[in-house]
């Protein structure tokens, strides 16, 4: 029988090979384990959780920031064969409630700064059984102020015996239910197998080049995909060390850079952006730096100037989504100039192609042409948790391939190389013209009295939908007008018809723009007006 290579063996493998490197470093508690120190933490949370209970299958949810205590349970539950459930910390208790009973969790770890969203869940936490609770620094294994509904994580650890968990976990057992931001709608649950996972940890370390010499500092948020799967998991199969930074900050995060001789880091373009600029007027060494991460969006060239002057010259650019793993495409080092704004080409053992928005998977548009982006590779995600639907309409065969329809537009150069445009959802079709909002919002945000901009389309009985603006900032509808006309960038198609002015544009809590929310009148936006036609 052949039952593959799952992420606990992974550890177990860097454990045999490395045993004395050095695994995890958590300054915040002064923690410092060696790959064989911390593969017996592993062993003894993941014991402690079956004597609680905890079976292969079960799900276990997680409210944490980053720490180490993120990494301990992630490992404890691939080995016991249980699905790991990492929520956004930042969620409230209607949120916390809808995942993790959706999710069906056992279990839910949460600490200080997470413990009035549970505490607001938990009556309608239907499936839970146990709570653990991760103290503040200082009180590890004796906590006074331990809820009495929850056992103490680090006395819990004590308690659980280091030997090996005896379970067998397959290479098709789910790893984990991984929920989407939450930007087009209710989060999803992403059903991730161990395979997938450890097939896109090779792609990573090959993108990377990832090596057991490389310090990897986790600054973005641990329970997101991009950082849980595309860094700390490279890293660990790799036998790489992991620094561990509670929260993002950028001066804490060039410290640590200097501290630990960080070789690797990666951030969205608006963090690195904020450390290039920190970097710019301290004076931390950062001679380790060897390459940066990032996603989310294409780095522009300012951003990029800045992060090359004053962090390190190589850079790798992923697109994706949680669905994929999350990496479906890499803009590689030499790249981020001949190819800028481009998502690169499509990762290892994975394809690309641009479609007819919703067709079939070989109705692809000509090259250049704008469409909607498929993706098709090993790390896909095996559906979404309780949604027959909507994992059939995202997921289509065709020739002994699975497409995943990503639900964004984009199109390729002459070189094959991906542009992505926008969301599909988004897109404004205005008296049979497309228009894609990002395209009108990078116009909008280059005006000084604008701190955000999103554009949506409206119901509009002459040309089906109209272009308008939601803004935040000082500008008022006739100045942006006339900014608009005078412009030379966009067609007249594209300028807004209506400016709407809000004190916030809604947000999930992981900072992108939920336009659905925009377009279901849902804000109200302090005083309107409208630019003539
Ligand atoms: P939901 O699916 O719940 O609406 P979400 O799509 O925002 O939330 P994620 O999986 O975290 O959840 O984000 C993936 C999306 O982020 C992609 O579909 C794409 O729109 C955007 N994205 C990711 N990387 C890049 C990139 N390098 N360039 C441009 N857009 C990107
Ligand atoms: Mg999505």
């Amino acid at each position: 029988m052949r039952t593959g290579t799952t992420i606990a063996d992974t550890l177990e493998q860097t454990v045999d090979r490395y045993p004395d490197r050095e695994a995890v470093v958590y300054p915040r508690r002064d923690q410092r384990w060696t790959y064989r120190e911390f593969d017996e933490r592993v062993n003894r949370l993941a014991n402690a959780l079956a004597d609680l209970g905890v079976e292969k299958g079960d799900r276990v949810s997680t409210m944490l920031h980053n720490g180490s205590e993120m990494v301990l349970t992630v490992y404890a539950c691939a080995k016991l064969g249980a699905v790991f459930n990492p929520l956004n910390y930042r969620l409230p208790a209607g949120e916390v409630e809808f995942i993790v009973n959706d999710a069906g969790a056992e279990v839910v770890v949460f600490e200080d700064a997470t413990r009035e969203a549970v505490e607001g869940a938990r009556p309608d936490l239907e499936t839970v059984s146990e709570y653990l609770w991760v103290p503040a620094p200082g009180d590890e294994g004796n906590d006074p102020d331990t809820p009495e509904y929850a056992h103490e994580f680090y006395g819990l650890l004590e308690a659980g015996s280091s030997a090996r968990p005896a379970v067998t976990v397959a290479e098709d057992d789910a790893y984990a239910f991984i929920y989407t931001s939450g930007t087009t709608g209710r989060p999803k649950g992403v059903v991730h197998e161990h395979r997938d996972m450890v097939e896109h940890s090779l792609l990573c370390i090959a993108e990377m080049n990832v090596r057991a010499e490389d310090v990897g500092l986790s600054i973005l948020p641990l329970y997101h995909c991009a950082e849980l799967h595309a860094n700390l998991f490279p890293r660990v199969h790799r036998g790489a060390t992991n620094v561990i930074q509670h929260e993002f900050d950028p001066v804490a995060t060039l410290s640590a850079v200097e501290e630990h001789d960080v070789s690797l880091m990666f951030a969205a373009p608006t963090a690195w952006n904020a450390i290039a600029r920190t970097a710019a007027e301290t004076d931390h060494d950062v001679s380790s730096l060897r390459l940066g991460l990032y996603g989310a969006a294409p780095m522009p060239e300012r951003v990029l100037d800045l992060c090359m002057e004053h962090l390190c010259e190589d850079y790798v650019q992923a697109y994706g989504m949680t669905e994929i793993g999350p990496c479906g495409t890499f803009q590689s080092p030499d790249e981020q100039r001949s190819k800028q704004g481009s998502a690169g080409t499509a990762a290892l053992n994975h394809s690309i192609r641009v479609v007819e928005p919703d067709a079939a998977p070989d109705a692809t548009v000509e090259q250049g042409e704008v469409g909607e982006i498929l993706i098709s590779g090993p790390c896909t995600m095996r559906e979404y948790w309780n949604r027959p639907e909507a994992t059939a309409e995202s997921l289509r065969e065709q020739g002994g391939r699975t497409w995943y329809y990503t639900g964004d537009l984009g199109y390729q150069d002459e070189d094959g190389y991906l542009f992505v445009v926008d969301r599909k959802d988004d897109m404004i079709i205005s008296g049979g013209e497309n228009v894609y909002p990002s395209e009108v919002e990078d116009v909008l945000f280059a005006h000084d009295e604008v701190v955000e901009a999103a554009v949506v389309g409206e119901p509009d009985d002459q040309w089906g939908e109209r272009v308008v603006a939601y803004i935040v900032g000082e500008a008022d509808a006739e100045t942006l007008d006339a900014y608009m006309l005078e412009t030379d960038r966009l067609a007249d198609f594209k300028r807004p018809r209506a400016y709407y002015f809000v004190e916030e544009l809604p947000k999930n809590p992981s900072g992108k723009v939920q336009k659905f929310r925009l377009r279901s009148d849902e804000v109200d936006p302090e005083g309107t007006a409208v630019a003539e036609d």
